[in-house]
């Protein structure tokens, strides 16, 4: 048997046949048909180039449905694809390419004298070109070379993919996924999801994440469903689309947006049956203000680079808001001490750190084994970094990560707790909690917040309103005021910069 993920794959695509895969805003379409045929050619090429089956192919390319085909095309040939940000400057893509040591590096083709110069030093051999109008190098190779229709034999513990972490709590990590990583990840959700032929999702997340690239596309491949394929998130386009969709995959952003628009009414949404958030917290508020606009109550589910998505809110059932649901079938849980680190679980409602096990969770860290050992049990359990309870109807709640915890005085503070009683405030929009060093305490508790639009709040204010909810340990000791937050292209806030930024407060 071939546990190539491509294979399971193309079993779907040639059902599908004629029917749609792809549909963009600019009226491109593609059938299954066109895809598979698409990917022969793009498999032909990459071999023409070299890729051997383990060779990773790099590509920093903008979203376009040729970058699907050559993430489906490096499958097919028994290749590990690794998508790279394309925010990435050179540098960094220095950085990963000497890392990761790719047979072959796609990128954009107004990139190609920077790519070659650090292919050059980081001896990767083979740069080719891929543009968002599939233009560019690789698509010339594919036209030229002779197609490949075959599917590399894999085994379910070869890698299909690595793909780098975001970069939040430091330098991103390669995580080392398996065909059995994503296959099982897919299987799982499209069946959690509903997903079927007759869904069409609405796309506008990065593909150079899980969650765009496997939760977004893999589901809709093993699914046989269509993607509204869009180059980027904007609030027109969607709602243009919205009437013609059945589900869109979103990060929190997308939905605050959404929110800020009067054509989002329940007649618009009245074709979608699935609204999906992840990546980063969505906030209760959120969540209820879409429900009242939409009637949609929106599903968060909760994932991470390293093991695929882990757990969701129901299908049928409650979605809870402020929790990321339950586990997925197949996957486990535990919530153990984080501060002693034995990995023993804790009694149910506590907090403690997240450690997940299943057929989704990663191999490894790309040539990190002392990380990898550190945070890949020897029990399969993978320790995530991320502190939550579960309550006691087993809904996950995230607390927040880790490294993210403030220790002020010795007292434990979890920001979560503190920003949320921030942003209950009707003048306050959004707001993050972090820990920066204090000559006294350790760790001071600093609030930065965005004021809503038209609204003005003084540091004394926010201070004065914590004081009844808030032990004295918890309260911020200041308050910054600031436009708004730094976040990543998924909408995580990015605190690491916020501490940076406000390191010399208290000294
Ligand atoms: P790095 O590991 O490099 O610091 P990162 O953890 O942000 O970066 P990702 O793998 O992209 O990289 O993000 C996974 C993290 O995103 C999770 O560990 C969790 O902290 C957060 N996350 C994902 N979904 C949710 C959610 N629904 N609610 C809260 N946090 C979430
Ligand atoms: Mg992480």
């Amino acid at each position: 048997m071939n546990h190539n993920l491509f294979d399971s794959f193309a079993t779907r695509m040639q059902a599908r046949g004629a029917a749609n895969f792809i549909t963009t805003p600019e009226g491109k379409e593609y059938s299954y048909a066109d895809a598979l045929a698409g990917t022969e050619r793009i498999a032909g090429a990459l071999q023409h180039l070299g890729v051997k089956p383990g060779d990773r192919v790099a590509a920093q390319v903008d979203k376009s449905p040729e970058a699907i085909l050559l993430y489906l095309a490096t499958l097919r040939v028994g290749g590990v694809y690794l998508p790279l940000n394309t925010g990435y400057t050179p540098d960094e893509i220095g950085y990963f390419l000497g890392d990761a040591e790719p047979a072959v590096f796609v990128c954009q083709p107004q990139a190609l004298e920077a790519a070659k110069a650090i292919a050059a030093e980081t001896g990767c051999p083979c740069v080719e070109t891929l543009g968002a109008k599939a233009d560019g190098s690789l698509m010339d190779q594919a036209a030229k070379a002779e197609a490949f229709t075959g599917i590399a034999q894999r085994n379910e513990d070869d890698l299909s993919a690595i793909l780098y972490t975001s970069g939040t709590t430091g330098r991103s990590k390669g995580a080392m996924l398996t065909h059995k990583n994503l296959g099982s990840n897919c299987t799982t959700l499209a069946e959690a999801w509903r997903f079927t032929e007759k869904d069409r999702l609405i796309h506008a997340l990065p593909i150079f994440h899980t969650h765009g690239l496997f939760v977004a596309c893999n589901v809709v491949l093993i699914a046989g469903a269509s993607l509204y394929f869009m180059s980027k998130f904007d609030v027109d386009t969607i709602i243009a689309a919205m009437p013609k969709g059945t589900s869109m995959m979103g990060v929190p952003t997308f939905y605050t947006r959404l929110l800020q628009d009067d054509r989002l009414t329940p007649e618009l949404t009245a074709n979608m049956r699935l609204f999906t958030s992840g990546s980063a917290p969505l906030t209760a508020e959120t969540h209820q203000q879409f429900q009242q606009r939409t009637g949609h109550a929106i599903l968060e589910r909760y994932g991470m680079t390293e093991t695929n998505m882990n757990t969701s809110n129901p299908y049928d059932g409650e979605r809870v808001a402020g929790t990321v649901g339950m586990p997925l079938p197949g996957v486990e849980i535990r919530i153990t001490n984080s501060e002693t680190g034995d990995h023993e679980p804790l009694p149910q409602g506590e907090i403690g750190m997240l450690e997940v096990r299943g057929p989704n969770v990663f191999k490894g860290y790309w040539r990190m084994p002392e990380k990898t050992r550190a945070e890949l049990l020897d029990d399969g359990f993978f320790v995530t970094g991320d502190l939550a309870l579960v309550d006691e109807r087993g809904y996950v709640q995230i607390v927040g990560r880790d490294k993210d915890l403030v220790i002020s005085g010795g007292f434990n503070v979890y920001p979560k707790e503190v920003e949320q009683i921030i942003d209950a405030l009707p003048e306050v929009s959004e707001s993050a909690v972090i820990g920066v060093p204090h000559p006294d305490f350790g760790e001071g508790v600093t609030a930065v917040v965005v004021l809503a639009p038209g609204q003005s709040l003084a540091e004394k204010d926010v201070i004065d309103a914590l004081s009844g909810h808030l032990a004295k340990y918890k309260q911020p000791k200041r308050v910054f005021f600031v436009d708004a937050l730094p976040r990543n292209t998924m909408g995580k806030v990015q605190k690491k910069q916020l501490r940076d930024q406000y390191k010399d407060t208290y000294q």
